[in-house]
C-alpha cells in the first residue's frame, strides 16, 4: 500500500510503501475513494496548535509523533474483513467515523468517544486516508453512504460533523427563528450554511474578510456576507442578523473572531466555537453570568451524531459545497494551497488508479 506521511514535522509529505495489512478480529481493510483535506492536517503536519502569547501546543505534547499518515474525512470501498467484523460488504462503499476512542472508558460507553482522554483518532493517531488503503478497528465505524459520490460524502465525516454537532448544540427554539452568525466561510463555514438549511435553521449570516469566500457564501444559501474589516461591522451583523445577534458559530478560532464573537452576542446568547486558528482572549468574569451567554467549544461529534447526519443528507440533499478532486499524490500541495488560503470550498484527494471508477 501506498501512502504519504509526515516523517518530519513541517516537511514535505514522503511517499512511502508498505505491506497492505491483513485486517484481524473485527477489523475492516478498505480500498480509500476519496480524503478531504482539513485544516487540523495542516496543524499536525506542522506540530502544534498556537495558544497565543508565544505558547504552543505540540503534538508531541499530545502524544503524536512521526511517522503519521494523515487524512480523516476518508470514504472506502469494503475489500477484505477479519473473522469477526459485522454487518459490512465486500464492495460496497462506506465513509469512516475517524474519532475512534479508547472504547471502554465512560465516554466511549455514553457513545461520546470523540472526547474520550485516550483517543486513537484515524489520520491523527492511527493511519488514516492519505493513503490508497486504510484499515479501521470495528465495522461499526463504518457508514454505508448508498449512492452518494465519494467526494461529497468524505467531508461529513469532520466539517459535516463538526458543524452538525455544533448547531445541534444551539437551542432549537432559536435555531429555528434567528439567524445563526458564521465566521469564516472555508470548509466548515460552507458546510454551515447547508446544513442549517437541511435542519430548518432561519438561515446564515457570514462574516469573512477574503471577498471571493464572501461570495461563496451567499451562492451556498447566506443571507448576508459581511467584511469583518469595515468600520460599521458590529451593525451590518445586528441588521443582517434581525437586530440582535442570539447564535454565533466561530469556526476560525482566532482571537480576533472569539472576541467579536462574544462582543456581538445579546442577553442569554450563545457561543459555540469549532476553528482552531489560535490566539487566546481575555474575559472579564462577572460578564458571562450577567449577560448570561455561554461558550461552547465543540470537538468533531459523536458516531449517534454522524449517523443521524448521514440519513439527513440522505432525503433532504444540502446544496453542494465546491469540491475540487485532486490526485493523492499531490498531497503536500494540497496542504499547501489550503494553509495559504487558496482554496475555495473543500480538496479531495483520490488514490490515481480508482479515478476512473469514481468518474463511471
Ligand atoms: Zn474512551
Ligand atoms: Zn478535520
Amino acid at each position: 500500500m501506498i501512502s504519504y506521511e509526515v516523517q518530519q514535522f513541517g516537511t514535505q509529505l514522503a511517499k512511502t510503501e508498505r505491506e497492505t495489512p491483513r485486517p484481524e478480529g473485527r477489523q475492516v481493510l478498505l480500498r480509500v475513494l476519496a480524503t478531504g483535506v482539513c485544516h487540523t492536517d495542516i496543524h499536525i503536519w506542522q506540530g502544534g496548535y498556537d495558544l497565543g502569547g508565544g505558547e504552543q501546543l505540540s503534538m508531541a505534547a499530545r502524544g503524536i509523533s512521526p511517522p503519521l499518515t494523515l487524512g480523516h474525512e476518508i470514504v472506502g470501498e469494503v475489500l477484505a474483513t477479519g473473522p469477526h467484523a459485522e454487518t459490512v460488504s465486500l464492495g460496497r462503499r462506506y465513509l469512516i467515523y475517524p474519532w475512534i476512542g479508547c472504547g471502554t472508558c465512560k465516554v466511549c460507553l455514553r457513545e461520546t468517544e470523540q472526547v474520550c482522554t485516550s483517543p486513537r483518532y484515524l489520520g491523527i493517531m492511527q493511519p488514516g486516508g492519505y493513503s490508497d488503503h486504510v484499515l479501521v478497528p470495528d465495522s461499526r465505524y463504518l457508514i454505508d453512504i448508498g449512492d452518494m459520490p465519494a467526494e461529497q460524502a468524505a467531508p461529513y465525516a469532520c466539517s459535516g460533523l463538526t458543524v452538525y454537532s455544533a448547531l445541534r448544540k444551539i437551542n432549537p427554539a432559536v435555531l429555528a427563528e434567528e439567524p445563526v452568525v458564521i465566521f469564516g466561510a472555508g470548509g466548515l463555514g460552507l458546510m454551515a450554511i447547508t446544513l442549517l438549511d437541511v435542519l430548518g435553521g432561519a438561515g446564515a449570516v457570514v462574516v469573512e474578510t477574503d471577498a471571493t469566500r464572501r461570495e461563496a457564501a451567499v451562492a451556498a444559501g447566506a443571507i448576508a456576507a459581511i467584511d469583518p474589516l469595515v468600520p460599521d461591522f458590529a451593525d451590518q451583523v445586528k441588521n443582517a442578523a434581525g437586530g440582535n445577534v442570539w447564535a454565533v458559530l466561530d469556526c476560525v478560532g482566532a482571537a480576533q473572531t472569539v472576541q467579536a464573537s462574544l462582543d456581538l452576542l445579546v442577553k442569554g446568547g450563545q457561543f459555540i466555537q469549532v476553528g482552531l486558528l489560535g490566539g487566546r482572549i481575555q474575559i472579564p468574569t462577572p460578564v458571562m453570568p450577567l449577560r448570561s451567554i455561554s461558550y461552547h467549544g465543540s470537538f468533531a461529534g459523536s458516531l449517534p451524531e454522524l449517523q443521524d447526519l448521514m440519513t439527513l443528507v440522505g432525503q433532504r440533499p444540502p446544496l453542494a459545497i465546491p469540491t475540487c478532486c485532486r490526485p493523492l499524490e499531490t498531497a503536500s500541495a494540497a496542504l499547501n494551497d489550503l494553509e495559504h488560503g487558496r482554496v475555495v470550498g473543500r480538496l479531495i484527494l483520490q488514490p490515481h488508479q480508482h479515478q476512473s471508477s469514481l468518474e463511471s
